[in-house]
């Protein structure tokens, strides 16, 4: 049977959000992840591009968020610019009915005024590890202490390369007891690493090979 949106324990407002924006089942991994996210496991999520990722980890962030609003709730990095942009749109569209604030941070924008946001504690910081590591590193207008999210999109591309002096800059700032999802369009070793690491039960998710 097609699962919808309400079968995968989400709140109504969020199912009449999916509508909104024109999507109405949800796709293989935002069935298998949610249910899982909404029960407070790590998640691994893996599946090609295009497969909706994103949801997969916004819809559970989102719900949660209205019950338990406080300082900056969720940290998702990515490794580029455009992807931070995209899920930032993302949330922005969906959490609309909750007056979500959800800060982009990312290379080539007025460190001053990214500041400023961050210190105005958005719900939701979506950022590229350079720029927010170098926040870190310069200045203490907001904290990363409380997040309850840690989200990382395109995790294969994050973990185990250039990446790795600002991811553990930023690993620093948060809090042990936290939620981790890892998405990405494959799983490599490093992923499985993760896994080893963190506390929690871990569930795992790889889209099936095509044929
Ligand atoms: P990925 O991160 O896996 O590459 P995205 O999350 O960026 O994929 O989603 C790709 C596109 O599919 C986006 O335009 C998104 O709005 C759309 N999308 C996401 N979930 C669904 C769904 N359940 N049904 C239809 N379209 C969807
Ligand atoms: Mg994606």
């Amino acid at each position: 049977m097609v699962k919808t949106f309400s079968d995968l324990n989400l709140n109504s407002w969020l199912v009449r959000q999916c509508t909104v924006i024109g999507v109405k089942h949800p796709t293989p991994i935002q069935v298998n992840c949610i249910p899982e996210i909404l029960k407070g496991k790590d998640c691994i999520g893996a599946a090609k591009t295009g497969s909706g990722k994103t949801l997969a980890f916004a819809l559970p962030i989102l719900q949660e968020l209205c019950e338990d609003p406080y300082g900056i709730f969720a940290l998702i990095l990515t490794p580029t610019r455009e992807l931070a942009y995209q899920i930032g749109d993302q949330f922005a569209v969906v959490g609309k009915p909750i007056n979500l604030k959800c800060c982009v941070i990312v290379g080539g924008m007025d460190m001053v005024a990214q500041g400023q946001e961050l210190a105005k504690k958005p719900h939701i910081v979506v950022a590229t590890p350079g720029r927010l590591a170098d926040h870190l590193e310069s200045c203490n207008t907001f904290s990363l202490a409380r997040i309850k999210y840690l989200v990382l999109d395109e995790a294969d591309r994050l973990l185990g390369g250039h990446f790795d002096e600002q991811i553990s800059t930023i690993f620093k700032a948060l809090p042990k007891k936290r939620q981790n999802l890892f998405f990405s369009a494959t799983i490599t070793d490093t992923l499985g690493k993760l896994k080893e690491a963190t506390g929690n039960e871990v569930f795992l998710y790889e889209a099936p090979a095509e044929v």
